[in-house]
Formats: C-alpha cells, sequence, structure tokens
C-alpha cells in the first residue's frame, strides 16, 4: 500500500462504486465521491506543509487519526506508524489552547499557534500550528497544519541578537561620547582659565606703554594670547562636531558690516607680512541665514590660513557675490598654492603639508572644522588651488528669503 493509500480509519472509506447495486445516477455520484477522495488525498499527501486530522476526546489527550507523508517524514516515523499517537508523543511544550481550551473545541474551534514538535529521535523544532477542530460525523477532529519554523525562527533570534548588539555599543558610545564631552569640557576649561588674565593684561599693556620694544612684546603676548585661545575654542567646536553635537544658531544676518567689521580686525595680521587685504563685495547683499559667530570662525580660519601660506608681500582678497539661492564668499590669496596631491586631503582632519608641519603651529583641524560649520549652515565649502599659484577657497550660506527653497 503506497502512502495515499492510507485510509482515514473510522472517517473516510473508499467509496468504491458497485456497478451491479447501483444505478446509472447514482453510479456517476458515487463516482464523484470517489473523484473527490482522490483529489482530497493527492492535495493531503502532496501538501507542503505537515498535515494530522485528530480525533479530540475532551478532557482526554487527542489521538492521530492520520498524518501526511510530510508530517511522517519531519518526524521520523513510517506514515503507517502515525495513527494512533498521542499529540504528547510529537509535541512539547502543548500551548494551552489545545487542551485547556478543551470546553471551546467543542466545534468550530480555529486557532493558530507556535508548537514544538518532537521527532522520534529527541530532537525538537519549532512549528507554526493552524487548528481546526469540527464535528466528522460521529466524532470531533481536529484538522492540524504544522509548518516548520526553524529557519523564521532562527533568524529572528539573530535579529534581536544583533539588535541587542547594536543596543549595548549605542549606549557603550553614548556613555563614551558623554564622558568625552565631559573631558574636554574640563580641559578647556583648564587651558582657558590662565589665558583669561593673560588677554586682559596684554591688553592693558598695550594701553599703558609707550615705547616701541615695549609696545611690541606686549603686542606679542596679547596676540598670541588670542591666536591661543582662538585655537583651543576651534578644537572644543572640532570635538563636539566628531561627537554629533556642535550646534549652529542660525538667523537673518547682515554681511556687509560684519565682512567689513572682520577685515578691520584682522589686518594687522596681514600688516605684519606687508600682505593687503582687499575687499570685494557685492552692492546690496541681501541677508543670510547663518550664525554669526561660526561665520566669524569659518573666515577666521581661512583668512589666517591665506596669511600664514602667503609670502611677505602677497595679496588676500576676501569677496561676496550671490549666486542663485545662495552668498558665495571667498578668499583668495597669491600663496604658494596647494600641489594635486595635497588636495585630496586638505579638508581631513589632523591633515597638514608635510612641510608645514611645524609642531607650534596649526593642528591641522580648521579645514576640517570649516567644513563641519559651513555643512550644518546649510552650504558647501570647496576650493581651486594650483602649487605656486595660490589658493581660493570658497563656501557658500542660504539667502535668507530663499530658504524655502534650500533643502
Ligand atoms: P591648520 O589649522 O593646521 O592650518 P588647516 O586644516 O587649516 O590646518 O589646513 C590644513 C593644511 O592645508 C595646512 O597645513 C596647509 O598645508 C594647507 N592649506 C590650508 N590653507 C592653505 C592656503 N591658503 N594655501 C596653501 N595651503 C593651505
Amino acid at each position: 500500500m503506497n502512502e495515499s493509500d492510507a485510509g482515514l480509519p473510522g472517517i473516510h472509506k473508499k467509496l468504491v462504486p458497485d456497478p451491479r447495486t447501483v444505478s446509472s445516477s447514482k453510479a456517476t455520484e458515487q463516482h464523484l465521491l470517489f473523484e473527490n477522495e482522490e483529489v482530497f488525498r493527492t492535495i493531503f499527501h502532496n501538501a507542503n506543509d505537515a498535515i494530522f486530522l485528530w480525533e479530540v476526546h475532551l478532557g482526554k489527550p487527542s489521538i492521530l487519526l492520520e498524518a501526511n507523508g510530510v508530517a511522517a517524514r519531519s518526524l521520523g516515523y513510517n506514515i503507517h506508524e502515525m495513527p494512533g499517537l498521542k499529540f504528547s508523543d510529537i509535541s512539547t511544550g502543548i500551548p494551552e489552547d489545545i487542551n485547556s481550551a478543551a470546553p471551546q473545541l467543542t466545534t468550530d474551534y480555529r486557532g493558530t499557534f507556535e508548537a514544538t514538535h518532537r521527532a522520534r529521535d529527541g530532537r525538537n523544532f519549532p512549528v507554526e500550528v493552524s487548528s481546526h477542530v469540527f464535528q466528522l460525523g460521529e466524532k470531533l477532529v481536529a484538522l492540524s497544519i504544522s509548518r516548520d519554523i526553524s529557519i523564521r525562527k532562527k533568524a529572528e533570534q539573530t535579529l534581536t541578537g544583533l539588535y541587542n548588539r547594536e543596543k549595548e555599543l549605542r549606549q557603550a558610545l553614548e556613555t563614551e561620547i558623554g564622558k568625552r564631552i565631559d573631558f574636554t569640557r574640563s580641559l578647556v576649561h583648564e587651558l582657558k582659565t590662565p589665558l583669561t588674565p593673560l588677554i586682559a593684561s596684554g591688553e592693558a599693556l598695550l594701553e599703558i606703554l609707550e615705547g616701541e620694544v615695549e609696545l611690541r612684546l606686549a603686542g606679542n603676548i596679547y596676540r598670541g594670547a588670542l591666536n591661543l585661545e582662538r585655537r583651543i575654542n576651534d578644537l572644543l567646536d572640532f570635538a563636539r562636531g566628531e561627537m554629533g553635537v556642535l550646534k549652529v544658531s542660525r538667523q537673518q544676518l547682515q554681511v556687509t558690516p560684519l565682512l567689513l567689521d572682520l577685515a578691520a580686525e584682522i589686518s594687522p595680521q596681514f600688516d605684519r607680512k606687508h600682505q593687503s587685504l582687499e575687499l570685494v563685495l557685492a552692492d546690496r547683499i541681501p541677508p543670510v541665514m547663518a550664525d554669526e559667530d561660526r561665520l566669524r570662525q569659518i573666515l577666521l580660519n581661512l583668512l589666517t590660513n591665506a596669511a600664514k601660506f602667503t609670502p611677505r608681500g602677497g595679496q588676500i582678497t576676501l569677496a561676496a557675490q550671490v549666486s542663485g539661492k545662495m552668498l558665495r564668499l571667498s578668499v583668495s590669496d597669491t600663496g604658494r598654492g596647494i600641489s594635486a596631491a595635497e588636495q585630496v586631503n586638505i579638508f581631513q582632519p589632523y591633515y597638514r603639508v608635510e612641510r608645514d608641519a611645524d609642531p607650534n603651529d596649526g593642528m591641522g583641524i580648521g579645514l576640517a572644522l570649516c567644513k563641519m560649520l559651513v555643512t550644518l549652515q546649510g552650504g558647501e565649502i570647496w576650493f581651486n588651488s594650483e602649487k605656486g599659484q595660490g589658493s581660493i577657497f570658497y563656501f557658500t550660506l542660504p539667502l535668507a528669503n530663499k530658504m524655502e527653497n534650500v533643502k
């Protein structure tokens, strides 16, 4: 007897028509029933899921009437050994539904639940069971379809594991960031505290002293202290940017007065190297959306670099002009320029061209910080340069009245 010939004990008897005892219409009916059963058996035995037909005894274990080939194979039985098995023979952790829900198992119970099948060799595997209880003749039966969900469960476990790992890493990172913020803050405090009286004293000395030499020395102290303070602030901002906590607060800003003011403030730096600073500003520059302090910080970095990398007598130009929805600012110099090989890394933090690696001068974060600050304000930064031909650094800021069009 092959698998599909296995009967459903006590329930389905093969309906074999006897042409001697039935009329022709009766014979057709019998034939249809016979065909229906064949169809049913084909589906039953060719299904991809394990199918079980249980006889349900209220308050007592259900007894297996029949199972299909998939069910038998997955549990390690021969299909003929299956009838008569109890639900507990092939399952562990029987779900509440089947047994304790007995009172509602009377008829038309439908439910889906997860259970664990136990194969004959003791191997367990998770399944999702869809069960339907109904009256079949005298018997109360449950038709259960079990789907092996080992792969899904494994994927769920892997996913949960990954999620938990990601959560742990995120928490560790947040703690680390918190520690770094605290450390950077106290470092900056430690460095800036002694600077404050130095700057104030330098400024006072410049007002009191008269002799040329004394004034020069006091000026050196004052400018040196200011320069150091600016670098410490840059370092703190850069550290904030790397931790993702650097903030800009943008508002409508008139750029022309700011540029004039900045040029006046920085011009002594250029005078000392006999460099000239030229301003090329378009008429009536509309307001931009920007953070004033951050804009000054960007420009100071670019202008300081221009002064630093341009020889005595060179020319530096600060320009601003509207370009579409943006204001485009630029700082150009007639300095030594940047070679193609060096250009690739210029916005990388801590990058300094080898020959500029004077430990007392610059940490290689100025341009990386400029990029962070420009990006945070909705602009872009780039440059053109050629070795020996000077450099021009551009950056853009959104115009205030065009803001709604700026992403
Ligand atoms: P730092 O703060 O040390 O100046 P930056 O990030 O501002 O660092 O600049 C990185 C490097 O880019 C500098 O060390 C220098 O080699 C090069 N550089 C920046 N601006 C200019 C410029 N205007 N002309 C030539 N080289 C420049």
